[in-house]
């Protein structure tokens, strides 16, 4: 279901999961060295200077540099954290917590 993005970037700071097949998809379009393991040893893609290191940011709008082969979990985003008109209304308080811990 579609949503309306404000592109602010949040949920590319968030050390985005990456299972072995989306690995592989990205690794084919020519991509390297983009995987780092988090705490728990899950693989996931490297974040730099806060950053997925895939994002761009330009004229304070953000954009996916892969964007045809992102990780489910980038396409799930933002779960359930939508408001009534489709909005997406993640709290970044609590956010990290409710779904990510
Ligand atoms: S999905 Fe939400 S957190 Fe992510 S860029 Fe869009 S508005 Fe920001
Ligand atoms: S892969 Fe793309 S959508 Fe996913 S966190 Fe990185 S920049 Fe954001």
């Amino acid at each position: 279901m579609s949503f309306n993005c404000k592109r602010c970037g949040y949920c590319c700071t968030l050390v985005p999961r990456l299972g072995f097949f989306e690995m592989i998809k990205i690794w084919l379009k020519g991509n390297r060295n983009f995987i780092e393991k988090d705490g728990a040893g899950r693989r996931c893609i490297k974040l730099v200077d806060g950053d997925c290191y895939f994002l761009e940011r330009k004229d304070g709008k953000t954009s996916c540099r892969i964007y045809d082969v992102r990780p489910q979990t980038c396409r799930d985003f933002p779960y359930g954290e939508k408001n009534n008109t489709g909005e997406c209304n993640v709290d970044k308080r609590s956010f990290k917590e409710k779904y990510l811990s």
